[in-house]
């Protein structure tokens, strides 16, 4: 249960800093600022008060940490933000484009019940429209296994797994080629210095700009041609 009194800025601070540490080991208030789009001035200003509620930890040496409370109300924050983007999606016709925006705002102010009912709704999604898991009621995060399309080599057979929610206009850009999780993409080649990839997605291909393809998270997939057996011992 959480305490409906934080305000969204917090909310927002708590995803930003969660999300940082996915990548950084050591969170900068100046990474934090990056994130959320906001003066370090700020940032350092609302981190003492976060620390005050015992939602952070700051020190100079480890940079800021998420408390187990701070984190807890992170994944539930990001439960009901992917919730609500398939929600978007699947019921009300959204394209996958458009779901991010809205869901910033209603993440802030849905009930306990109303995830409930649409989590109920949807079959208990296990992972938002873009591939994104989803984390459980009880604040668990699903493991997740990828690596950026950018790193794939000539040759590899991928599946798409997530693509990053924050810039609509790539999505709606790999949307029209036909690029959404659970796709298989073939990479052709990789041109070097950091050149395009070039790709096939149903006989077609396609060049992605490495910035494009740093978004996609993809998977290898098993070479195996054993059929359903699945030895993952
Ligand atoms: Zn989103």
């Amino acid at each position: 249960m959480r305490e409906p009194v934080l305000s969204q800025a917090i909310e927002d601070y708590l995803k930003a800093i969660h999300f940082l540490h996915l990548t950084e080991k050591r969170v900068s208030t100046s990474a934090i600022a990056e994130r959320l789009g906001v003066a370090q001035a700020s940032v350092t200003g609302m981190i003492k008060k976060m620390a005050e509620m015992k939602l952070v930890e700051h020190s100079p040496y480890q940079g800021v940490e998420l408390t187990p409370a701070g984190e807890k109300i992170a994944l539930e924050i990001i439960r009901h933000h992917r919730l609500l983007e398939l929600y978007l999606a699947e019921a009300m016709g959204y394209s996958w484009d458009k779901v991010h925006d809205e869901a910033e705002k209603l993440e802030h102010v849905i009930s306990e019940e109303f995830e409930d009912k649409i989590d109920e709704f949807l079959g208990r999604p296990t992972a938002d429209p873009h591939g994104a898991p989803i984390p459980t009621k009880d604040g668990q995060m699903p493991a997740f296994q990828g690596f950026a399309l950018s790193q794939a080599e000539a040759g590899d057979r991928v599946v798409v797994r997530m693509v990053s929610d924050r810039d609509a206009e790539k999505l709606r850009y790999l949307g029209k080629i036909g690029l959404y999780p659970n796709i298989e993409i073939e990479v052709i080649e990789k041109a070097p210095f950091n050149g395009p990839v070039h790709i096939r997605i149903n006989e077609v291909s396609h060049y992605l700009g490495r910035e494009l393809a740093e978004v996609i998270l993809v998977d290898r997939i098993e070479k195996s041609a054993e059929g359903k057996a699945q030895n993952n011992s």
